[in-house]
């Protein structure tokens, strides 16, 4: 039913991150779900129309800070469940694209509170134990973050429908932000449980229904995700989740008529494909289906001569290796002033040298494994080319040890070769390379950091020189879509950082925010006129002959 009401939607707050200090009833409650959760296995079906599918084709899902451990067993889509799922989505269109916007929006508000209360201690446990997050970031993402971009779109989607057009005498003219015909294919990265979460439920949320396709690599936290929303009140097949590999079964969604948007994060090559693959196809399609990707980043700090050490040293560290570097925005090449080099050189030595790292459980570790296989073997190649390339020595950092999990150690190369890989390419993992300029040449070396990279998606400055600062922003003005001065450049927040970058990082539609949920909208303009023309003649036509 639609209400004879214009509701307010409660004023969204960022969800306050928990310390999980020691002796806390916080962190006993998390340790606890940690090794219940630890102790047993789960089974991970698709969702498809609201039902549980198994296909007998599985695949295990394991600790990657202990891959003998397994956490479950996913099962895999074939091209045939991707199309079951594209017709429950088609099913349950007509009813949630009609449903009014309350209806949507106290689902995901209901889901926003389920996970800051009862099952905050779940979705945190699996993002640690099936990405290797230590707690401290798995808050901030699984819990905290998702739960802003849940509260947070719900007021942006109000913002968006209450943008109305004038009207003039005897003229009521009004607009109404339509789903998007057809589905939505969300295809989602391993590094944020929270991205996980929000590439589905921000177009769901706008009355569009979704096929998602998580990252293999984080299928367990994409499992108690559904059943989050599900636990939410979500209906049938507004969500349907498809587990499996995106090179088989994306193709299959790209490939049909009713395809209305991508909603995608990962990297660039996958993005590519992709578009292509839309391109190829688009005389098939009743629209033209909207694209949104945010992808991969080359992030930089570059380091002005009035920079402050300790400062800069702590983002680096912090920027470069929490969560080993597996963000999109961390800091994988710094340009550091000569003259503060010797200073932070030590800085770095010491502190990274004593990075605690291991199983996440044990809260004392800052860093845990990297994701999986392959990711281990980039990093090992990178950290090879480093120890074997002139030009290139290793400061801190460069072992790898393959015996319990995929773990690398922070590593900080320094490099004196401009066109190093190492400084252009992404590598998405605890390897860090430092270029050290001299201090006269800031703004030459801006330049280099603006055009020696296809990407575009954060960096970061350190200056007190308040003109090195400004000549920063403008020599740097296209070469991050989230720019920091003085603060490292990841950990954006929902409502007050919105994050996306441009040229190869995406098409920056800026998660969490409302610049996203336009795209997931397809706006209609209704003109009323209260007193038509009767007369189709115009006045200047009745001039005297
Ligand atoms: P990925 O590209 O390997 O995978 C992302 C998704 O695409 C997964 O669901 C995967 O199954 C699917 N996929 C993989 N190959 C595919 C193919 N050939 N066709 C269709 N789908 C395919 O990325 P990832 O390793 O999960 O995540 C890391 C990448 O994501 C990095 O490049 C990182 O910079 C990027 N990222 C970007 C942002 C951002 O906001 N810009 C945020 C997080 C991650």
């Amino acid at each position: 039913m639609t209400a004879s009401a214009v509701f307010r939607v409660p004023l969204p707050a960022n969800e306050p991150v928990r310390s999980y200090e020691a002796g806390s009833p916080e962190r006993a409650s998390l340790q606890d779900r940690l090794a219940e959760m630890a102790r047993t296995t789960v089974e991970m079906p698709l969702v498809i129309g609201g039902r549980d599918v198994a296909t007998g084709r599985t695949f295990q899902a394991v600790m990657p800070h202990d891959t003998d451990h397994v956490l479950g067993t996913v099962q895999w889509a074939t091209s045939g469940e991707m199309e079951q799922a594209i017709e429950a989505a088609r099913r349950a269109w007509p009813d949630w694209s009609r449903l009014p916007w309350t209806e949507r929006a106290a689902v995901f508000l209901r889901a926003a509170d389920l996970l800051s209360g009862p099952w905050r201690d779940t979705i945190n446990a699996a993002t640690m134990l099936g990405q290797s997050k230590t707690a401290h970031q798995a808050e901030i993402d699984a819990a905290a973050e998702l739960c802003d971009f849940l509260r947070f779109n719900v007021a942006y989607m109000t913002r968006i429908y209450q943008e109305q057009p004038e009207s003039s005498p005897g003229v009521w003219n009004r607009m109404e932000y339509r789903p998007l015909e057809g589905f939505v294919l969300a295809v989602t990265p391993f590094n944020f449980t929270s991205i996980a979460g929000n590439l589905p439920s921000s177009a769901a949320l706008m009355g569009n229904t979704v096929i998602w396709k998580p990252s293999e690599s984080a299928a367990y936290s994409g499992h108690h995700l559904m059943r989050l929303f599900q636990a939410a009140g979500l209906p049938e097949g507004v969500i349907n989740l498809v587990h499996g590999p995106g090179s088989e079964l994306v193709p299959v969604a790209l490939a049909s008529p009713e395809l209305a948007g991508v909603h995608f994060t990962g990297s660039t090559a996958v993005f590519r494909g992709i578009w292509s693959q839309v391109g190829e196809n688009i005389d098939a399609y009743r629209n033209y289906p909207r694209l949104v990707g945010e992808t991969g980043g080359k992030d930089f700090i570059v380091a002005h001569p009035s920079a402050e050490v300790e400062a800069l040293g702590t983002a680096i560290l912090r920027g470069s290796f929490e969560f080993q570097g597996q963000k999109c925005s961390a800091a994988s090449r710094v340009f550091v002033a000569d003259s503060l080099w010797p200073r932070l050189r030590e800085q770095l030595a010491d502190e990274v040298a004593a990075i605690p790292m291991g199983d996440v459980a044990d809260f004392h570790n800052f860093m845990g494994a990297v994701i999986n296989e392959s990711s281990f073997k980039r990093q090992a190649e990178a950290i090879e080319e480093a120890r074997s390339r002139s030009g290139h020595s290793i400061l801190v950092g460069g072992g790898t040890d393959r015996s319990e999990g995929w773990f690398v150690q922070p590593t900080v190369v320094v490099t004196e070769d401009t066109g190093s890989r190492l400084l252009r390419e992404e590598l998405f993992g605890p390897v860090v390379t430092v270029y050290v300029y001299p201090d006269r040449e800031y703004e030459s070396t801006l330049d280099m950091i603006d055009r020696s990279v296809p990407y575009a998606l954060t960096g970061a400055v350190f200056a007190n020189d308040r003109m090195a600062i400004e000549t920063a922003h403008r020599h740097l003005r296209y070469a991050a879509g989230n720019f920091y001065v003085n603060d490292k450049p990841t950990g954006a927040v929902v409502g007050q950082q919105p994050f996306g970058g441009a040229r190869a990082s995406g098409t920056n539609d800026k998660a969490g925010s409302m610049w996203n949920l336009i795209r997931w909208v397809s706006p209609r303009v209704i003109k009323e006129t209260f007193t038509p023309a009767r007369n189709y003649r115009y006045p200047y036509m009745d001039e005297p002959l």
